[in-house]
């Protein structure tokens, strides 16, 4: 991968594919798996040059940066999630610049974007992030509380819920992941059976560079990868 001067987008965005690609034939997956470039500290150019290797989706985790990179960088096709926890008052603002918010986390964050989304006319698709691990440090809405907060969401005409989200606690073996994708993977099982009205169980945003190929395994249909494609971030 090498450091950050000298790190290749195109090899290294072939790995992550061929990584992807490996993984979805091991477990016999013909449904689409979306790779979503995750961009935190990483320049405008970089993000243009995966773009130009074929990369579509990019995630970042805060409104302030992107709204320094997002004027200088007008592609065409690309399409920008928020995937990291967003303060109800910069809501507004994630609404305008981002294409969906993969971390809604709370009824108070979900009221703010609604409002937002339908003043500008639009429809904004989220996936609720769930604190699958239980851990005070992170965001999410805690596993027994999803369903209500999923059942006061779904009639929001702003917002189109999409699916879950989550990051699990960080291990170093990726199969020690493994039960909290599939808890991820369970929930919205679970959600999609009530067939709420206004409900999409679809998208399961789970699995980072290291451990994304179990992720793939549960079921994730987004991944988020940052070091894999765009090298060691400074922090
Ligand atoms: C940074 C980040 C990632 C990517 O992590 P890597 O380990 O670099 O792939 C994924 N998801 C979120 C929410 C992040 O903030």
């Amino acid at each position: 991968m090498g450091t950050a001067g000298t790190v290749s987008i195109a090899g290294n965005l072939e790995r992550v594919q061929e990584r992807i690609d490996r993984a979805r034939r091991r477990a016999g997956r013909t449904d689409s798996v979306t790779l979503v470039g995750v961009t935190k500290y990483v320049p405008v150019e970089r993000i243009v040059e995966a773009y130009r290797c074929g990369l579509r989706h990019f995630g970042e985790n805060r409104v302030q940066e992107f709204e320094g990179k997002h004027s200088q960088l007008t592609l065409a096709s690309a399409v920008f999630h928020l995937v990291g926890h967003l303060q109800s008052n910069k809501a507004r603002r994630a609404a305008e610049l981002f294409d969906c918010v993969d971390s809604l986390d709370s009824l108070r964050l979900a009221h703010k974007l609604d409002a937002a989304a339908r003043e500008q006319g639009i429809t904004l698709p989220v996936l609720v992030q769930v604190n699958v691990g239980d851990e005070e440090s992170k965001f999410g809405v805690a596993p027994d509380d999803l369903l209500e907060l999923v059942e006061k969401i779904a009639p929001f005409e702003g917002l189109s819920l999409r699916g879950l989200m989550a990051i699990p606690p960080y291990l170093e073996a990726a199969e020690s992941v493994r039960p909290y994708f599939r808890r991820l993977r369970r929930l919205a099982e679970g959600l999609a059976r009530r067939h709420l009205p206004g409900v999409e169980m679809r998208e399961l945003s789970m699995g980072m560079s290291h451990d994304f190929e179990v992720a793939i395994q549960e079921g994730a249909t987004l991944l988020r990868v940052g070091t894999a494609i765009f090298g060691p971030r400074k922090q």
